[in-house]
């Protein structure tokens, strides 16, 4: 962690498995690796609380951990803090949010750094409602450790998840996942709803110029039959007004 953190003014000691503490040489030098967010040791997760006066090490609360989730796909003119902050809020409470450069170089609008609930399975990102348009934004997730592709839980591998058991069959498909890779940042994909939703967009713009007069089928918002969240099930929300 002295690499990761740059500094050698820290002292590390272990107070049993999973519990450590560390102690700074100076305030500036605590403030700043705190700043930094949560780190990854050999892709596990490091939480970091900063020390409470009167507090025994057990009733610290690790239940939650602040990350930096990425959004992608808002238009350029709607990459506002507002918009972010409410296409967020679903992830969990909304610490602080910056925007990207408008310059159209990205389809990044802007992170927000969101205090996570750990119990709780990620959330791959979501579809809103814009002046009468559906778009759907991807989310992505900065320094994410290992997590259950199958229940999308935080700290363990699918193989040993006990919410729904590991299905090889299922894990060997990418298009028939709903937790994958992709929700790292620095894997730089698109997730497969991203995929299949603006395919469908498509489809439906090609088959509006060759047949104009055919009324639209209802579209499919949500492209891989994954029902058993119910945080997809009320996915569709307005967030303009
Ligand atoms: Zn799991």
């Amino acid at each position: 962690m002295k690499r990761a953190w740059r500094t050698d003014q820290v002292e590390i000691s272990q107070h049993e498995a999973g519990l450590y503490v560390f102690k700074f040489n100076s305030e500036g030098e605590k403030q700043r690796v705190l700043d930094n967010g949560h780190w990854l040791f050999s892709n596990h997760l490091v939480i970091l609380k900063p020390w409470t006066p009167n507090t025994p090490l057990h009733c610290y609360d690790f239940t939650t951990c602040a990350f930096w989730v990425q959004v992608f796909g808002l238009p350029l003119e709607m990459c506002t803090k507002s918009l972010i902050g409410k296409a967020v809020r679903h992830v969990g409470r909304v610490l602080d949010i910056k925007i990207e450069n408008k310059d159209g170089t990205t389809l990044r609008a802007g992170r927000a750094r969101v205090e996570i609930r750990l119990q709780e399975p990620l959330k791959t990102g979501k579809l809103i409602r814009l002046e009468g348009k559906n778009i759907w934004l991807d989310f992505c997730y900065e320094r994410l450790s290992h997590y259950c592709y199958s229940c999308g839980k935080l700290g363990h591998y699918a193989m040993y998840c006990k919410d729904f058991p590991f299905d090889e069959e299922k894990m060997e498909g990418k298009d028939k996942m709903y937790y994958g890779q992709w929700l790292g940042a620095e894997v730089r994909e698109h997730s497969p709803f991203w995929l299949t939703f603006y395919e469908t967009q498509d489809k439906q713009e090609e088959a509006a110029e060759i047949i104009p007069e055919t009324p639209q089928p209802s579209i499919q918002l949500i492209p891989i039959d994954h029902q058993r969240n119910s945080q997809n099930k009320e996915i569709m929300e307005t967030i303009a007004k």
